[in-house]
């Protein structure tokens, strides 16, 4: 199963579309990740944007 990078919302997906946004403008190439458990409470997830729980990539190679 492969994991891929939402390019939106940098949520590592399995499948091909985003359950975030609905979207299927994913990649693979991505390194690293960090898990988001209480996103309103995290500054980390103010950094990089991330909105809802889950694993969110760290650097995404365009
Ligand atoms: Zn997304």
């Amino acid at each position: 199963m492969t994991e891929k990078a939402c390019k939106k919302c940098r949520l590592i997906v399995v499948g091909d579309v985003c359950p975030v946004c609905k979207d299927s403008e994913l990649t693979k190439t991505w390194e690293g990740y960090i898990l988001m458990a209480n996103p309103k409470d995290s500054q980390i997830a103010g950094a990089i944007g991330a909105g809802a729980p889950g694993k969110y990539a760290l650097k995404i190679k365009q």
